[in-house]
């Protein structure tokens, strides 16, 4: 009797691989994953068969197949040869039987989706030739003639871009994705420097788009015991942005498009996965035209990019259950045409790799930061390590109340920084990867050369300008606080400035805050009750006269409170530094000298630096600061003379 779960094998452990265990984790599904050793999946999934190596290694595959009740794949560029023979003849298992002799005997294992599909898919040319003949319109495309040398190839693309016009894609036929394989020949003069450095791929080229919007959708298709296929049901459509060929994000529905499109697009889809052989979910990648024809670009076999938001908008039956469910043959009832979603609008936005390691990260402060009455934030990130341009993470934003309008604007902070971080990318030059051709990975000269959209803006202001303007802003006000600041009266505010300011220059996210010890005592205790809880390390509280407060804030909280004496009317603050500084035994408040909120921001940064390098890191550039301004000026004392010295300080 087959298993109640039966054990799937992976080809493939990257994040969709990931995702997938995430899904079969709590169903209860065993997964098997073929990759290296700490690949995404396997860090979601420790179970002990995985298979360490490649996913193109017919032997990893076959013992795969071995471990294996059913396999499938998280990427298409697969040995689908050995798939092939998997499925067909079967893979040879040798078990030794109770009196030590050994038996031999092929196993079967179904593969979904079928290797047929894998292996049409894998020729992006081919696949759409497939789809011509099927009668789906897609995009005029040429065969472009390689092995002709260089030379060869510039007249073969000069006939291509005759036929074609300018500009025209050319698109590596095998291994490309995340627009690895696409070159924008932009004019005729670009011939030569496309083929230089396209020459070592399988190349066909397709007439430009000029399309006003990408489409995608993804379907699941069924099929019976024989193998014929019993249904193909679409998700929503979304729409999907790319800029320089790579997804950036994803709007469900897509933005300004009617019903009747959307339905016309999920049609479409479904047509195209009725062509394919096998199980499974697929993307459709289409584009839509400005007099509303869609074209389609191109199918994925299996979950994709664009279909990541039904993780927490179709929770019922996201992409990846839905791809568990589907290759092992279950029915379920959630395999339906009512493939709802359960929020009102959904977007996606992609965490690419930037310029530096931790160039992403504001985006993740971002997530953290934010929490809305009608927006729900869901960061995954994918233990990727992170390259300019790779995918590693997204986050997916939901409401079950806005339109999809009305999420655009509340999510308009993640896109924008988004945007910053690709600018900030693009501005430092860092090269987007070639698939792998003859053995080695290309690197293109110029990531200017990978197609960009017709509909998509350059960014016009300065990257550094608008990183201030957005990155600096808004990490120190909106990130998590690390530290409060009150203040009994708001005519503290003066003295607090110059500390507040250095908090600033040091981006430590911090709130401000009016409590009074003596006119709101409720609130001031709920404060410093409640602000360990809150994520606050270290308090600054500034009093004057009968200074009270940074005490009392002290005996409520086990946090670390800094005390600033202000200078109130009377006794030259001498009454507030005693009030702070003559605290019982047991509940101690550090207290600054008067009016010097400057030194309590920085004891307040020190603090901070003893558990988190980053501030300690730039308390030690401060105090290099300190110490060379210091040295400079006893230089010039010296060079100049007391006299000159006093002369430059008028
Ligand atoms: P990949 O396999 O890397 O996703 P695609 O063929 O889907 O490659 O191309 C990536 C992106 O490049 C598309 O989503 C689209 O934005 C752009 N693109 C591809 N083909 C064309 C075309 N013929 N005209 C205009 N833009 C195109
Ligand atoms: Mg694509």
């Amino acid at each position: 009797m087959a298993p109640f779960r039966p054990t799937l094998g992976v080809l493939g452990g990257g994040q969709l691989g990931r995702m997938l265990c995430e899904a079969a984790g709590p169903l209860g599904i065993p997964v098997i994953v073929l990759d290296a050793e700490g690949s995404p999946a396997k860090q979601a999934n420790g179970h002990p068969s995985h298979v360490t190596g490649s996913f193109k290694d017919p032997e990893k595959i076959r013992d795969l197949a071995r471990k294996s009740d059913y396999l499938t794949v998280e990427i298409e560029h697969v040995d689908a040869d050995v798939l092939e023979e998997i499925s067909t003849e079967g893979v040879e298992v040798v078990e030794t039987r109770e009196d030590g002799t050994q038996a031999s005997w092929m196993k079967k294992v179904p593969v979904h989706p079928a290797p047929r599909t894998l292996k049409l898919i894998q020729d992006k040319f081919l696949q759409k030739e497939h789809l011509r003949d099927h009668g789906v319109p897609i995009s005029e495309q040429h065969a472009v003639e390689s092995g002709e040398g260089q030379e060869g190839m510039v007249k073969g693309l000069r006939r291509v871009g005759e036929k074609l016009g300018f500009p025209f894609m050319l698109k590596a036929r095998n291994g490309s994705y995340d627009g690895r394989g696409n070159y924008v020949v932009k004019t005729a003069e670009d011939v030569e420097a496309a083929a230089k450095e396209m020459k070592e791929l399988n190349l066909y080229a397709e007439k430009w788009v000029p399309f006003k919007m990408e489409l995608s959708a993804m379907v699941i298709r069924l099929e019976d015991e024989r193998g014929d296929n019993v249904s193909t049901v679409a998700y929503p459509c979304v729409e999907t942005v790319h800029e320089e060929s790579i997804c950036v994000r994803t709007y469900m529905p897509p933005r300004d498009v009617g019903n009747q499109i959307q339905e016309k697009a999920k049609n479409i889809a479904k047509q195209v996965i009725e062509t394919v052989w096998g199980r499974g979910v697929f993307a459709v990648e289409m584009f839509l035209l400005e007099d509303d024809t869609i074209l389609v670009n191109e199918i994925a076999p299996r979950p994709h990019n664009s279909g990541h938001y039904t993780i927490e908008a179709v929770p019922q039956m996201s992409q990846y259950k839905a791809q568990l469910y589907a290759v092992f043959g279950l029915t379920h009832p959630g395999l339906s045409p009512n493939l709802i979603p359960r929020v009102s609008s959904a977007m996606m936005v992609n965490i690419l790799g930037g310029k530096d390691a931790e160039s992403h990260l504001p985006l993740l402060t971002l997530a953290d930061a934010s929490f809305e009455e009608n927006m729900d934030v869901h960061v995954h990130m994918y233990g990727k390590e992170s390259k300019p341009s790779r995918k590693i993470g997204h986050i997916t934003l939901v409401s079950t109340s806005l339109d999809i309008e009305g999420l655009e604007r509340k999510a308009t902070e993640y896109v924008e920084m988004a945007d910053l971080i690709a600018a900030e990318r693009r501005d430092s030059g860092s090269k987007s990867m070639r698939p792998i051709a003859a053995g080695r990975t290309i690197t293109p000269k110029s990531t200017t050369l990978i197609a960009r959209s017709t509909t998509q803006k350059k960014q016009e202001k300065p990257v550094e300008e608008k990183k201030s303007a957005i990155f600096g802003q808004h990490i120190q006000k909106k990130a998590a606080p690390l530290v409060a600041v009150t203040m009994g009266s708001d005519s503290d505010l003066k003295v607090l400035a110059a500390g507040l300011k250095i908090l600033d220059d040091f981006k430590v996210p911090y709130e401000e805050n009016i409590t009074s010890a003596h006119r709101t005592p409720d609130r001031m205790s709920n404060f410093a009750r409640d602000a360990a809880g809150r994520g606050i390390k270290v308090i600054i509280a500034a009093a004057g006269g009968a200074a009270h407060l940074p005490g009392m804030v002290a005996s409520h909280t086990p946090l670390p409170v800094i005390g600033i004496p202000v200078k109130a009317t009377h006794l030259d603050g001498q009454d507030s530094l005693l009030s702070i500084v003559q605290m019982p035994r047991g509940v101690p408040c550090a207290t600054v000298g008067i009016n010097n909120s400057t030194n309590a921001a920085l004891l307040a940064i020190r603090i901070l630096g003893a558990s988190m390098p980053e501030f300690s890191r730039k308390m030690h550039n401060y105090q290099l600061d300190m110490e060379n301004a210091v040295e400079e000026k006893a230089g010039r004392l010296q060079r100049l003379g007391y006299k000159g010295y006093l002369e430059g300080m008028k």
